[in-house]
């Protein structure tokens, strides 16, 4: 198809646009940050995990420091109320009075064992909260960054839609100077995934690769420059380079 001048500086930016189209969409639906973003959710998951362990450890050392505290608080009531029993003294034999005093130096013994005991608990508690703030930071931050990627991503997602538009808009008004059936031609390879159109460099065709035999390039050559052809494989627009 014989196209003028015009519409061959038409056809030339189209080619253009529909590759710079093709570029934006192809960073719209691979955003440049989704690699960094997916290690941020596995970072997420894995801190969430030890956050969840780190919770539990401190849970454990609480149970067990009231445990201790119950036991040594029963512990002291047994004394109290056996040190009651003692200074009474009512109806006890100087046997009973004996075995009443060793058995409260026993609960005592039991209170300072316990006491020990719960002591080291509570160092254990106080590095396993320490280990529980520092780990829930770490999930504060990495949670804020992995929400500001995503905010980016988005941002930049729009911005490329936005530009998108632009191109198809201008793609349009540059169709619409174009003759039907090549405009016809270049939606068609488009919707077969080409890019539409393609300038001629050799005999090859740019948008597929194909070869174009050595009768039909010659002949190509011996034709007006702003002659449009359609590519045998693809069906491409194809023009030679002016
Ligand atoms: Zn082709």
């Amino acid at each position: 198809m014989l196209i003028t001048a015009d519409q061959r500086q038409s056809l030339e930016t189209l080619i253009e646009l529909a590759a710079r189209g093709r570029a934006l969409r192809h960073e719209h639906d691979n955003p440049k940050d989704a690699g960094a973003l997916a290690e941020l959710v596995a970072k997420h998951k894995e801190v969430a995990a030890r956050k969840t362990s780190a919770a539990e450890a401190v849970e454990t050392l609480r149970a067990q420091v009231a445990e201790l505290s119950e036991t040594i608080e029963k512990q002291n009531r047994l004394i109290e109320k056996k040190t009651a029993e003692l200074n009474a003294g009512t109806g006890l034999t100087s046997r009973d009075l004996v075995t009443l005093q060793d058995e409260i130096a026993g609960h005592g013994d039991r209170v300072a064992e316990l006491e020990e005991t719960e002591l080291g608990v509570m160092e254990e508690l106080e590095t396993a909260e320490a280990a529980l703030t520092e780990v829930e930071a770490s999930l504060a931050e990495v949670t804020a960054a992995g929400r500001a990627m995503q905010a980016s991503i988005k941002e930049r997602k729009t911005e490329l839609a936005a530009e998108l538009r632009e191109v198809e808009e201008s793609a349009q008004t540059l169709k619409a100077e174009l003759p039907d059936g090549l405009v016809r031609q270049f939606e068609h390879n488009v919707g077969q995934g080409g890019p539409g159109a393609a300038i001629l460099t050799g005999p090859n065709c740019q948008a597929c690769g194909q070869e174009i035999s050595g009768m039909t390039w010659k002949g190509m050559l011996g034709n007006d420059v702003n002659e449009t052809y359609e590519c045998e494989e693809c069906e491409a627009v194809l023009l030679r380079r002016g």
